[in-house]
């Protein structure tokens, strides 16, 4: 049976911190989904579609990953599409407590399902995709955060 494994978040835009975290799940698990969170509550600044585009563009060379979407409740998608671990990226402590709560809600809701949780290189550990939405969004640049596609269609973003 297929080790999968499915990496969810909004990625908001995706950041070479995800990449990092994505390129280390696919050197483990024989199959990663890259699953973005179709969250109605939240009001992203990239669209769904804009979003699987960044993703599939920028993990082609990655030939057991796989992009895709849900709403609802991760621990049914993991069901849905027969997968046992749910990757999760650890910058620093302050990720520790709600990764914490969210690790154990999941398992209370799919007992199947086991979180794993992947350190990035050092140099990400300060990378959140709400900073350099902020960077951005007030004119600034930054060096080596996000793939140059998507700082581009950053910037066309804030121009408007
Ligand atoms: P959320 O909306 O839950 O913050 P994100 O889309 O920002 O989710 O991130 C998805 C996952 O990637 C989370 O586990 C988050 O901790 C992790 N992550 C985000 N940025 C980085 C980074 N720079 N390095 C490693 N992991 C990261």
């Amino acid at each position: 049976m297929k080790n999968i494994a499915v990496y969810p978040g909004t990625f908001d835009p995706v950041t070479n911190g995800h990449l990092d975290i994505i390129r280390r799940a696919a050197d483990i698990f024989d199959e990663v989904i890259v699953a973005v969170l179709v969250n109605k509550n939240k009001r992203p600044v990239f669209s769904v579609e804009e979003r699987l585009k960044h993703l599939k563009e920028n993990t082609q060379e990655l030939k057991n990953v796989k992009v895709d979407f849900f709403d609802g409740l991760l621990a049914d998608y993991m069901k849905l599409k027969k997968a046992k671990v749910a990757i999760r990226g650890l910058r620093a402590l302050t990720d520790l407590e709600y990764e914490f709560i969210l690790a154990n809600t999941n398992r209370e809701l799919n007992g199947e399902m086991e979180t794993v949780f992947l350190m990035p290189s050092a140099k990400y550990t300060y990378l959140t995709s709400s900073m350099v939405r902020e960077a951005y969004s007030l004119g600034g640049r930054l060096k080596n955060c996000v793939p140059p596609s998507v700082e581009k269609e950053l910037v066309e973003k804030y121009k408007k």
